[in-house]
């Protein structure tokens, strides 16, 4: 699994922040920032979890 956000659709609700904060940061104007580009298993129900709730959707999952 890697993960690619866009900033510029991000509008700093920090649902992902929340739901995964292993792989998901806010700098300091609340935008999404990736601690983990390239999450383990442990991580990827809640990574697919966080970009499902994210309200702007900016947050991809690819399953490559
Ligand atoms: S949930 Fe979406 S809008 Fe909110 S901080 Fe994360 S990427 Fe940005």
């Amino acid at each position: 699994m890697r993960i690619t956000t866009d900033t510029g659709r991000c509008v700093g609700a920090g649902q992902c922040v929340l739901t995964a904060p292993q792989v998901f940061d806010q700098d300091d104007d609340g935008l999404v920032t990736l601690l983990l580009a390239e999450p383990g298993a442990g991580e990827e129900s809640a990574v697919r979890l966080a970009a499902g709730l994210c309200p702007s959707r900016a947050v991809t999952v690819h399953e490559d």
